[in-house]
């Protein structure tokens, strides 16, 4: 339970106007984030509550597929990425001297580092039964491309899973789970109608990745949707002419999107960089087959407060809310009873915010609410204790009701 007596919060009045953006303008007049420098954000504790909802979503549908969770370290050293040969041809890659002229890189994905971690553990077949470990990490990438700013930073939040398979067959298999496992996430973040499963270019790894891209107008990726049997592509693939992978038809429409998560097949590239090894029933040595599949956490937030935002305010599916309940308490000598109430709440696993501030003016604490944009407001006063119990009005109905409780 949060008190906001005792919370760090100072909404502003107005949203400031920046850029094409109208979400962040929200998000800063709510005082979720901070800008701390171009591509560089401050994430404020109602903002991080956001975040944890969606990582506890993300974490609960991969521990549902057997991956384990693990962290990483965001410090890694030149030889690793020089053994890829990745320390000169990763462009974002951020790196730096430490002391004794040692030169570091701070990690934009963690191949490099996961792939030598399991050398230790993996030795035989009997140790490739679907095995996949994951992390949140920050990534840092030294992004050039001005766009999209807010989706785009030079430091965010990434939900990495790495998946270790003995052949082709036991990848394929695992994949499909995976890509089901990303459906109920963004399902159950109010976003999977409008998000595409699109083919993308498969760079130096393989012929295609796979991407979910989210429909919005303030996206940076155009993808490419057949008009025949609706297969999504990425520009990056269509070349000269459009052609569907998928029925060949030449007629597509163009949909802005923004790229919330993505798949890609990394085959042995970084086995045979770091020899991972295993010997199967026979005896013999073979190459472990890697793939790669990430969801931009940071910028996931953001796609779901642009594309759930009304005219005038933020909107939260009410699984990622940072609280579900607002409750407002008009005299100091009805506090107990809004904690009783809170108290009741949360043993139903609702999260409740309490705006105590009694030097705060009703219709400064009504504007919080509508700007935070909490899906259930709660008014407790004299008033509705007489009446019943409290008004209680849900975001989404125009009416309040007085409920006794
Ligand atoms: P993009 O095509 O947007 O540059 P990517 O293909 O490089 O992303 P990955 O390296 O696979 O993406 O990262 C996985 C996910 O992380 C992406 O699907 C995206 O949602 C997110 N992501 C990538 N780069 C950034 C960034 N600079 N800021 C925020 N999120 C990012
Ligand atoms: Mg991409």
């Amino acid at each position: 339970m949060i008190q906001l007596s005792r919370f760090p919060i100072r909404t502003l009045k107005d949203a400031p106007k920046i850029s094409d953006n109208k979400s962040t303008s929200y998000l800063l007049q709510a005082w979720y984030i901070r800008q701390e420098m171009a591509w560089v954000y401050n994430y404020l504790p109602l903002w991080l509550k956001v975040l944890k909802n969606i990582e506890q979503i993300v974490r609960e549908e991969m521990n549902s597929i057997w991956a384990q969770e693990l962290l990483l370290s965001s410090l890694w050293n030149k030889e690793s990425w020089e053994k890829t040969g990745r320390w000169d041809t990763v462009d974002v890659l951020f790196k730096l001297e430490g002391s004794g002229n040692k030169e570091y890189a701070l990690n934009p994905t963690h191949e490099e580092v996961v792939t030598p971690l399991m050398w230790e553990f993996i030795q035989s077949y009997k140790d490739l039964d679907s095995m996949a470990v994951y992390q949140f990490q920050t990534k840092f990438r030294n992004e050039a491309r001005a766009k999209s700013w807010i989706l785009r930073g030079r430091e965010f939040i990434m939900k990495d899973l790495y998946s270790f398979h003995k052949n082709l067959e036991d990848l394929d298999i695992y994949f499909e789970e995976v890509r089901k496992a990303y459906v109920r996430v963004f399902d159950r973040l109010w976003i999977w109608q409008d998000t595409l499963y699109a083919f993308a270019s498969g760079w130096a790894f393989s012929k295609y990745s796979y991407e979910f891209q989210t429909k919005l107008e303030i996206g940076e990726d155009n993808i490419y949707v057949c008009s025949d049997c609706w297969q999504a592509h990425n520009d990056e693939i269509v070349w000269e002419k459009f052609e569907c992978v998928n029925c060949k038809s030449p007629k597509y429409e163009i949909i802005k999107t923004s790229e919330v998560g993505n798949i890609f097949k990394l085959w042995t590239k970084f086995s045979t960089a770091f020899g991972l090894n295993y010997l199967d029933e026979k005896n013999a040595k073979n190459e472990v087959v890697m793939w790669c599949y990430g969801i931009g956490i940071s910028r996931l937030m953001w796609v779901i407060a642009e594309y759930m935002m009304d005219e005038k305010w933020l909107v939260w599916p009410e699984s990622i809310a940072p609280a579900s309940h607002y409750i407002i308490v008009i005299w100091e000598e009805n506090l107990a009873k809004a904690i009783e109430l809170a108290k009741d709440l949360e043993k139903s696993g609702k999260e409740v915010i309490i705006d105590d501030r009694f030097k705060t003016n009703f219709g400064q604490k009504a504007a919080d609410a509508d700007i935070l944009w909490i899906p259930n407001r709660i008014i407790i006063s004299p008033k509705t204790l007489e009446l019943g119990w409290c008004e209680l009005k849900w975001r989404l109905e125009q009416e309040g009701k007085i409920i006794k409780m």
